[in-house]
């Protein structure tokens, strides 16, 4: 008997499978589907990850008609490069991709004299609504997928291997990896954590797992789960104020996960994986960065495995707050050290190409 055809037929094709969304086993399965040696996998895995092809016409130990079905049939990264901005003699440089929805999303270069690191988005937009900071203006736009976090990583990557990128700074590879650009980590979890075991797998990208920080801000459930991974990747908390009441006024999210329950699960962090944390702390002046705010964040946080990093706050336009002065980060991170707590202020970067710390907003810098 025939089966009746019950889901309605489209016309619109599925999009083609981003190479980079592929774990190796899946890559595995794909050319077995497709009839090819096994070694074939582990080729084009060397190409992707290793030698950093930019184009499947790169990948030149393939056979012709297998480069020609991959370029038919498969995509080497989704990612549409849009825009690229360059500051502090190039050392800073700030891309804006689009995806192939029309979605955005910004990544940053980093380089100083010992290290080369990549500020990572892991969602277009975010949900988290932080009161300071650009990306949470946007709301939640798109999750990323583990593909398209580490497109962003392997295009830096390939700019400093091929030297391609004009700078002070000489780097020929990406040493670190933070995961601070647009969007929540936690609230992408899976995909997120693929990209990290893609990034770090020895046979491919090869980063240290202790070249990785992912910051929150402040997920329990998303704190718990990465006490328990295997990779020791580094954990950086953004706290931000120190008691409820102001932590909810900057941070939504502080009503659903508030400060003793963000401590414990951090406690148990620490405890299960004997591992530093850094606590992030945004100062803005006469809002959160008083002696008293200070005296009452070592309060919190004395006697814990941890270190501070204070960020002066970035501007942010349209936003009714002011970045601290410098006096004021000086007496706060005095008063923390006089408490025996390790605290450094951030370096800027990039801040007149709004490339620095919550100011990825995505929208077209003024000329
Ligand atoms: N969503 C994650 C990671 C991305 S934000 C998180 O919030 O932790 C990376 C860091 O930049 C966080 O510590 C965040 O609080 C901070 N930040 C946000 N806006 C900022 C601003 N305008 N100036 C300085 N730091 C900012
Ligand atoms: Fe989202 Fe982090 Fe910005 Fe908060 S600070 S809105 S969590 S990106």
């Amino acid at each position: 008997m025939l089966m009746q055809q019950t889901q309605p037929m489209t016309l619109e094709t599925p999009p083609a499978v981003n190479l980079y969304d592929l774990t190796l086993p899946e890559l595995g399965d794909l050319m077995k589907r497709w009839g090819q040696p096994a070694f074939r996998t582990k080729q084009i895995w060397t190409q992707m990850y290793r030698n950093l092809a930019p184009s499947f016409d790169a990948m030149s130990d393939l056979p012709a008609a297998l480069r020609e079905r991959l370029k038919a049939e498969v995509q080497l990264g989704v990612l549409k490069l849009t825009r690229e901005q360059v500051a502090d003699d190039g050392d800073t440089r700030k891309v804006l991709w689009q995806l192939p929805d029309g979605n955005v999303l910004e990544s940053v270069l980093m380089r100083y004299p010992d290290r080369a690191t990549v500020c990572i988005s892991t969602q277009s937009g975010c949900a988290m609504g932080c009161v300071f900071c650009a990306t949470g203006r946007m709301g939640l736009l798109r999750n990323l997928t583990p593909g398209q976090i580490v497109e962003q990583v392997l295009y830096f990557a390939r700019g400093l291997k091929q030297d391609t990128f004009d700078s002070v700074t000489h780097h020929e590879r990406v040493t670190n990896i933070v995961f601070m650009g647009m969007g929540e980590p936690f609230a992408n979890y899976d995909r997120w954590y693929a990209s990290v075991e893609r990034l770090h797998d020895p046979q491919g990208f090869n980063l240290g797992a202790r070249n990785l920080t992912v910051s929150t801000v402040g997920l329990v459930p998303g704190i718990r789960r990465l006490a328990s991974e295997k990779l020791p990747i580094n954990l950086a908390i953004s706290l931000h104020a120190p008691n409820d009441e102001l932590r909810s006024a900057l941070m939504p999210v502080n009503k659903k996960y508030p400060i003793t329950e963000l401590m414990a699960a951090t406690q148990e962090y620490i405890e299960q994986t004997h591992r530093r944390v850094s606590f992030e702390y945004v100062l803005l002046q006469g809002q959160n960065d008083t002696v008293e705010h200070a005296e009452q964040l070592a309060d919190l946080i004395q006697g814990m495995l941890c270190h501070v990093n204070l960020i002066p706050w970035n501007p942010v336009p349209g936003a009714p707050l002011e970045r601290s002065h410098r006096k004021r980060v000086q007496e706060f991170q005095q008063v923390l050290q006089n408490r025996g707590i390790a605290c450094t202020v951030r370096m800027e970067r990039g801040v007149a190409i709004a490339a620095a710390c919550g100011q990825l907003a995505a929208v077209p810098q003024p000329a």
